[in-house]
């Protein structure tokens, strides 16, 4: 009678935890919606975003946003660099960039191409040098930011720019940061110095991005339309240029 009792409890906790398992996965892959992911929403309007002219961070221009652990964990690094560089310049250049502003920036750069190329894929390819299809940059999630200036040329050269680069890499992981392009990547964008992630939030984002990709890729694609998107290999892009990030962001 004991053993089978004994037999029972541990059926009994078994499919206690397999059901603890599948709700908190299923909570998860519900967390974050897909207009989240693809920057359809205001982050002006949202409670988990803070603007940037509230804290004591440095910026470009106004009304910028971040998540709050993300900006907060900034504010933190932020304050540290200044007490060894104060000096040296720590800016936030660009924070959250929703679908509607980084179509502006697609369009701007499409336009402008359009006069040099006749190939719609190749011009694609063109802007994806930097800069992101509507609905797949990481500047959506409001956790990823630029930092002082989106120049290679200023983190090679300027010795000013060589201090940051160092600095934000041997320190920024500490506060929960990755360089999502970083070298020596198969694919992708090219290496930009400026882009940093809290990889607490966005490891979340692109492992779900990832999951829908692999599940039902179409549930993304319906969502991109932005100029020339019917006229590229949308989905290949949207895979490489998503996923090819260094691997401590994920
Ligand atoms: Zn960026």
């Amino acid at each position: 009678m004991k053993g089978k009792s004994t037999k029972l409890k541990t059926i009994l906790c078994l499919i206690q935890s397999l059901t603890l398992l599948l709700c908190s996965t299923a909570t998860m892959a519900q967390t974050i919606s897909l207009n989240k992911l693809t920057g359809q929403f205001d982050e002006k309007k949202d409670k988990d975003f803070i603007t940037l002219d509230s804290t004591e961070l440095p910026v470009n221009k106004k009304g910028m946003y971040l998540q709050k652990e993300a900006a907060e964990q900034l504010v933190k690094a932020f304050k540290d660099f200044k007490k060894e560089y104060p000096n040296i310049p720590f800016i936030v250049v660009s924070a959250t960039r929703n679908y509607t502003y980084q179509s502006g920036i697609w369009q701007r750069k499409w336009d402008a191409l359009s006069a040099k190329f006749n190939d719609p894929q190749k011009i694609a390819e063109e802007i994806l040098k930097y800069s992101s299809m509507p609905g797949t940059s990481r500047h959506h999630w409001g956790t990823d930011v630029d930092i002082t200036s989106v120049s290679s040329e200023y983190f090679r050269n300027d010795p000013k720019g060589i201090i940051l680069y160092k600095w934000l890499q041997a320190n920024l992981p500490k506060y929960g940061f990755c360089q999502a392009f970083n070298n020596g990547r198969s694919g992708g964008y090219q290496l930009e110095e400026w882009h940093w992630s809290y990889q607490p939030i966005s490891s979340q984002y692109i492992a779900q991005y990832k999951a829908i990709l692999e599940r039902d890729p179409d549930a993304i694609m319906r969502i991109l339309n932005f100029t020339g998107h019917d006229k590229i290999k949308l989905e290949s892009l949207v895979k490489e240029y998503v996923l090819t990030v260094n691997a401590d962001c994920y």
